[in-house]
């Protein structure tokens, strides 16, 4: 049985050598494939890097591409704004030149005009002769027509100086109501020619006062009483107040707060559309009915009334609805704490 056992166990170790070989052989294939894989995932890595490098460098040539370009557009655009700061420069140096020319135009022509309107005077009061009554008559119509000439040519004066910037306002206290009268009673003569009614709203005992110039103030509420007795048939009424307001209304251009005081110019007139209502405050922009033609005028009064009641840091603003009358408002910067009481 000895060799049986022996046989037996040669046969076992046999067996075991050939598993040794199978196994080292198994490792080893292992170990070449690891590293083979290993390999690969090595030069895939490396291939990817250079792709990513390409990419790189092709964004960065993209890029300085860009910002050359970039360059050149922002060369374009300083010449272009040079341009413009140069067409700007010029179109102001025109501006004022026509400013100038038409503010000393109008004074050109106001001092001869000024004569005349002092002689017809003279001879009305019959000077050097007494003049027949035919002759005052005439002489009443030339006076007319110079007073018509010289408010033409005062507004064209006053629009000039505006717009070249050489008109200075006051910003002192002034009683409002008073400035008001002052106007009423320029106007109340065209008033009553025109077989109107006025009537005032102020409340002289609340002592309203603005802050502003006064002879400004008493020309615009003249020339919103005037266009008033010019749109408003025969029969009409015109009413002027004048009160204190906290707010100054959604259309004003008022950018201090209140208080504010207000005149309001009312007229039970022709009335504005509503596509003319920011027009008319335009210069020489007249409402074209057959009616303003009759009425005459030059369009300038709006204009610088709002631009006088701007400087003094006030506004006009304008409810209208046609056929049933307009309410011009004038908006001023009002005094103390007594004013903000809407
Ligand atoms: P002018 O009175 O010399 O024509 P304005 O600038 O004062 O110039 O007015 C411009 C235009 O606004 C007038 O021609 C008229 O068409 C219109 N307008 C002004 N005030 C009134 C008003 N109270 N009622 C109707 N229309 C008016």
């Amino acid at each position: 049985w000895a060799d049986v056992v022996i046989t037996a166990l040669r046969d076992r170790a046999g067996k075991l050598v050939g598993f040794g070989k199978v196994t080292r052989d198994l490792t080893e294939r292992t170990r070449a494939d690891a590293e083979r894989q290993a390999l690969e995932r090595e030069r895939e890595a490396r291939r990817e890097a250079e792709e990513l490098n390409e990419e790189v460098r092709n964004q960065a040539a993209h890029l300085e591409e860009q910002a050359v370009e970039l360059e050149a557009l922002n060369e374009e655009m300083r010449l272009a704004n040079e341009e413009l700061d140069e067409r700007t420069r010029e179109a102001e140096a025109a501006n004022r030149a026509k400013s100038d020319f038409l503010a000393n135009m109008s004074h050109e022509l106001r001092t001869p005009l000024n004569a005349i309107l002092g002689y017809v005077e003279l001879l009305t009061m019959g000077i050097p002769d007494p003049a027949t009554e035919a002759q005052k008559e005439q002489m009443e119509r030339i006076r007319g027509s110079g007073e018509h000439l010289a408010t033409l040519i005062d507004d064209i004066l006053d629009l000039a100086r505006i717009e070249a910037g050489r008109v200075a306002v006051e910003h002192a206290h002034a009683s409002l109501p008073g400035v008001v009268d002052t106007a009423i009673s320029l106007l109340t003569p065209e008033v009553e020619a025109h077989g109107l009614t006025l009537a005032r709203h102020c409340d002289d005992g609340a002592g309203i006062e603005f802050i502003g110039d006064a002879l400004r103030v008493r020309q615009i509420v003249a020339n919103l009483l005037s266009n008033a007795v010019k749109f408003t048939h025969q029969g009409g009424r015109i009413t002027v107040s004048c009160d204190t307001a906290r707010g100054p209304g959604p259309s004003a251009h008022l950018r201090r707060p209140g208080p504010w005081v207000r005149v309001r110019v009312e007229d039970t007139g022709i009335g504005i559309a509503p596509e003319q209502r920011e027009t008319i405050f335009q210069p020489f922009v007249q409402v074209e009915t057959g009616r303003t033609r009759t009425h005459g005028g030059t369009g300038l009064g709006l204009s610088i009334s709002r631009d006088l009641a701007r400087l003094m840091r006030g506004d006009i603003t304008v409810e209208s609805e046609p056929d049933r009358g307009s309410c011009f408002t004038l908006w001023l910067p009002g005094v103390g704490p007594g004013a903000a009481g809407e």
